[in-house]
């Protein structure tokens, strides 16, 4: 089967995580969570104390940093100016200024190269929010990730609860809702799909259910 680069988009919580590991790990390709890049960034932006809304501060940060992503089976990891700070990346904290910092068109700017190289070979599934959208327009498979936003609350919480943070179910709700809201309305690269994106919704569906339908369209595309 030709190699090709498979992108899934979607709200947080939709279960884009499980899913483009198991599909990339199904099909002998390597999964890459771009999402992990702007939570890379937004550690910086936290350890720096900046605003995230600061484009000069931010323009600083980004013109000295050397941010980059090891696309791994289990877990993708950050390396920033030489430090794995992976372990940092997904506190309620970081998600909420990572979807701040990905509103800023410099930001989004600066992470196409480094996201478009690392598909250059194909093989790929690119787990975000805007992958088929615009930085792989020419994608050969692209999908949509959605699930009902109780649902997403509830798979969500359980995850960070397995990690031993702390926050409630309703917190956790609350923060998803703001940054769907956030990363929704952004004037570049607004989570949305791709006019030509296979829509998936995983409300009723487990997650071998649905690694089972994107392998079946993948499958029917590359074929
Ligand atoms: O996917 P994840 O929840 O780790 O992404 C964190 C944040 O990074 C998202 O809320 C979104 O604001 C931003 N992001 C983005 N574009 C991507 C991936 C993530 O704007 N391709």
């Amino acid at each position: 089967m030709e190699k090709v680069i498979i992108t899934i988009d979607g709200p947080a919580g939709a279960g884009k995580t499980t899913v483009s590991r198991a599909v990339a790990k199904e099909l002998g390709y390597t999964y890459v969570d771009t999402g992990a890049l702007y939570r890379g960034l937004a550690v910086v932006v936290r350890q720096q104390n900046v605003d995230p809304g600061d484009d000069e501060a931010l323009a600083a940060i980004c013109k000295d940093l050397d941010l980059s992503l090891v696309p791994g089976v289990e877990e993708t990891k950050v390396i920033v100016n030489g430090e794995d700070i992976t372990g940092q990346l997904r506190t309620p904290e970081i998600s909420m200024t990572a979807s701040a910092v990905s509103a800023r068109p410099l930001v989004r700017e600066w992470l196409l190269g480094i996201q478009r190289d690392l598909g250059a070979k194909g093989g790929a599934v690119f787990e975000g929010r805007d992958m088929g959208t615009v930085v792989f327009p020419q994608a050969q498979a692209k999908f949509f990730l959605v699930a009902d936003p109780s649902v997403r609350a509830h798979r969500r919480h359980q995850e960070l609860q397995e990690k031993g943070l702390a926050p409630t179910e309703e917190e956790v709700a609350r923060d998803m809702e703001k940054r769907d809201r956030n990363d929704s309305t952004r004037a570049v690269a607004p989570l949305k799909p791709a006019v030509d994106a296979i829509l998936v919704d995983s409300t009723q569906l487990n997650i071998g259910e649905v690694v089972g339908v994107i392998l079946g369209r993948v499958r029917e595309i590359v074929s």
